[in-house]
């Protein structure tokens, strides 16, 4: 069993459609895949409608979140939701919030580069994401098409860089909340890339045990941006909190050079992921992994 459980589709940063998503995951030899768009459910009819035969695909998020610690200045976090109910109003509401303040957010950066004479005009920006969630990659896109970049990556180590004085942040859901709302909505947190130290500062031990403490249920462990020692202090957290562990490639398509698949999720925390669900599920109809998953997996014997 070959598990990715953490993907983008062009419904918020990613290059390839929910439908080519799903295809690319089965032509990489996956058998679950999970698509995490940023703050939206927007391609999760797609994805099932298109499923390959054999794959599982697991409907999911990634919530932009914030940790506000005591000792710290605001942290961004991505919180990874699993199997929650699309229709909970709670979260569904502050999804809604969050791309309103990603249209805000996006529209400043551009309007300040554009003030510096960086040839990027925002309405174009907005078009050319054809209704997907926007977030830098956009504008970073832009800043390639315009010529003032050469890739995506460079846009990101310079004027898009979260140290670069273009940068904006959002207003992200509080980590704690966002771990509530998707508890009542019936899903499965887990705490995205969270020693990811090239994104920028990171939380401590302190604030992964304060999450668990609101509800979180898993750390994503193996991921494309962590070392080999934030991994091995990751699992040591997992195992000390009792938290389960998953692996993804956090695949953006061409807006990032990782393949998909290139970190998987054992099948062991898997299960276990998918009996989390079951366990607290305070919706009736996702009740049942099987029952949540029959239009999204290979019908099991
Ligand atoms: P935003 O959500 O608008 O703050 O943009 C951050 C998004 O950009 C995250 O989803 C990252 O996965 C993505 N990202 C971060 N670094 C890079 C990079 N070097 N190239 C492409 N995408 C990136
Ligand atoms: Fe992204
Ligand atoms: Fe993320
Ligand atoms: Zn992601």
């Amino acid at each position: 069993m070959r598990i990715d459980l953490h993907t983008h589709s062009s419904v918020s940063d990613g290059t390839e459609t929910p439908a080519q998503l799903v295809r690319t995951a089965a032509a990489a030899g996956l058998d679950v895949v999970a698509l995490t768009d940023h703050d939206t459910t927007g391609g999760w009819a797609a994805a099932a409608e298109a499923r390959p035969a054999g794959l599982t695909v697991v409907p999911g998020m990634e919530l932009s979140c914030r940790w506000f610690g005591p000792d710290q200045p605001p942290t961004s976090v991505h919180l990874l939701a699993y199997l929650f109910d699309p229709d909970a109003p709670a979260l569904s509401a502050e999804r809604a919030r969050l791309r309103d303040e990603r249209l805000g957010r996006g529209e400043r950066i551009v309007e300040a580069l554009a003030a510096d004479g960086h040839p990027v005009v925002w309405a174009e920006i907005v078009e050319a994401s054809a209704g997907g969630v926007v977030g830098r990659p956009h504008i970073a896109r832009a800043l390639v098409r315009a010529g003032v970049v050469e890739s995506v990556d460079a846009a990101f180590a310079s004027l898009l860089s979260h140290r670069s004085p273009y940068y904006v942040s959002k207003a992200d859901t509080d980590v704690l909340q966002g771990i509530a709302l998707v508890r009542a909505a019936g899903g499965v947190p887990v705490f995205a890339h969270g020693l990811a130290t090239k994104r920028g500062r990171v939380v401590g031990d302190d604030a992964i045990a304060a999450m668990a403490a609101a509800g979180l249920l898993g750390l994503e462990v193996d991921h494309p941006d962590h070392s080999e020692e934030e991994r091995r202090h990751l699992r040591g957290l997992a195992a000390e909190l009792g938290l389960l562990v998953t692996g993804s490639s956090d695949y953006h398509g061409t807006n990032k050079t990782t393949p998909i698949a290139a970190c998987t999720t054992d099948p062991e925390q898997f299960e276990a992921l998918l009996a989390a669900a079951d366990r607290q599920c305070a919706v009736p109809r996702l009740t049942g992994s099987v029952q949540a998953l029959s239009r999204w997996a290979p019908t099991r014997s």
